[in-house]
């Protein structure tokens, strides 16, 4: 039995960063970008007004106050996507809306607020300004988001809502980023029914493809479910058949130590076994090696498998731990871990067997301090108590028992209301 570190690194020692594609800007969310995005444009392309109001020269302003305006004669009116053909000569100003480019002559814009419009008819031709502007004020420089010919996004940076933004804003609607890994799924087990039909006494509905396949698209890879295996070997081949296309395979259940547990026996035939068993709880039946596959132009490719246990918190458990790490990887991500928080257990645990539990644990912050409560029974079968949880609580190896009012470190799941 390796520990939870070895096999990580076993594990991340075997996955590539996968290779680019080019990708429309909203398929991208969450993806690493893998070009160092220049700016052809300015943005914004020009100086333009950051206010609706009046483009003045801000030396007609001066000493304007409420009991002594100062009247301007109003020479045009310029919107958004418009540009003022006229010039902004000393007694005169151009109407002007928020975003429409800056008139000639003009260096400052006085808000519709500093001045007497509200009194006035709409199209009146004078407007008395009632503060003074600065020069510059109230006006957005060209470029002063984005210059042109500027590094505006490096390669690396993983592309989040913002980033789409600002590249829509350079009007790119493709970019270059490192591609999604496709994961294959199947579930092993004779007692399995797919969703969609009646459960005949003594079977269960396949859970794990779904809890399994979520993860994958949840931490940005392509799930491709492939159905259920029954404990043969037979079946499990032709199972796996289907998924050898993939960059990943994940299969559920089998690998415990059962009469009917062939996928071990399965794997070791179609691929390697790199390891079996690892030092935690839930999760102690977890298989990691390679399956041989097809790349292109029909080369013999190793396939990362992982074997996961077929228990549904323990398949889950182990893919939060093993295989979210490997798909960031591979999609060229550099944080692979999650955080974790010290926090006052407020349960006692008991860790008979040596090995390092991940209790499903409610994490909550009181006057400054986490605790962690657990969220109920800790069965591997208790599939609600990772949808309750929203932590792992550790308890070490080492340790026979964590009492209540120890203090424990907790992996987070979730902060804040989503389990990000
Ligand atoms: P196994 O690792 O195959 O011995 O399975 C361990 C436990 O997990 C058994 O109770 C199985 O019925 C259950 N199990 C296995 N695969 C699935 C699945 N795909 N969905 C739900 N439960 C499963
Ligand atoms: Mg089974």
């Amino acid at each position: 039995m390796i520990s939870v570190e070895e096999a990580l690194a076993k594990i991340l020692g075997y996955v590539e960063v996968l290779g680019e594609e080019e990708s429309p800007i909203l398929d991208c969310l969450g993806q690493v970008l893998a070009e160092d995005v220049y700016s052809s444009i300015s943005v914004p392309p020009l100086d333009n007004s950051a206010m609706d109001g009046y483009a003045v020269n801000s030396g007609d302003t001066r000493g304007a106050n409420e009991k002594s305006p100062r009247f301007l004669r109003v020479i045009d009116t310029v919107a958004a996507g418009s540009i003022s053909g006229r010039e902004v000569e000393p007694g005169t100003a151009v109407r002007i809306m928020t975003g429409a480019p800056l008139p000639k002559g003009a260096d400052s814009v006085a808000r519709f607020e500093d001045t007497d419009e509200a009194s006035r008819l709409k199209s009146a031709a004078e407007i008395g300004i009632l503060e003074e502007v600065a020069a510059g004020c109230n006006i957005r420089r060209a470029g002063e988001d984005i210059a042109q010919g500027k590094v505006v996004l490096s390669k690396g940076v993983v592309i989040s809502p913002s980033e789409v933004g600002v590249l829509a804003s350079l009007g790119r609607s493709t970019v270059k980023v490192i591609r999604r890994p496709r994961v294959a799924i199947l579930a092993t087990g004779d007692e399995l029914v797919s969703l969609g039909e009646p459960l005949p006494v003594g079977k269960i509905y396949n859970s794990n493809s779904y809890s399994v396949a979520a993860l994958v698209k949840h931490y940005g890879g392509i799930p491709k479910i492939l159905g259920i295996a029954r404990d043969n070997e037979d079946s499990l081949v032709a199972g796996l058949s289907r998924g050898l296309d993939a960059d990943m395979l994940i299969t559920s259940g089998g690998v415990s130590v059962g009469d009917y547990d062939v996928v071990k026996d399965v794997l070791a035939k179609q691929g390697e076994i790199a390891f079996w068993t690892v030092r935690m709880k839930p999760g102690k039946p977890l298989a990691f090696g390679t399956i041989r596959g097809v790349g292109r132009a029909g080369t013999v490719r190793n396939i990362p498998h992982l074997g996961l246990p077929g228990n549904p918190v323990s398949s889950m458990l182990t893919f939060e731990l093993f295989v979210r790490p490997a798909i960031l990887k591979m999609m060229g991500k550099k944080s692979l871990s999650r955080p974790t928080v010290d926090a006052v257990i407020e349960d006692t645990v008991v860790n008979s067997d040596s090995r390092r539990i991940f209790a499903r644990a409610v994490v909550k912050k009181r006057g400054g301090q986490y605790f962690a409560r657990l969220t109920g029974p800790q069965g591997s079968g208790i599939l609600t108590s990772m949808s309750l949880a929203n932590g792992l609580a550790i308890i070490p190896e080492d340790k026979t028992r964590v009492a209540a009012g120890e203090t424990v470190q907790v992996m987070m799941l979730d902060w804040g209301g989503f389990k990000a």
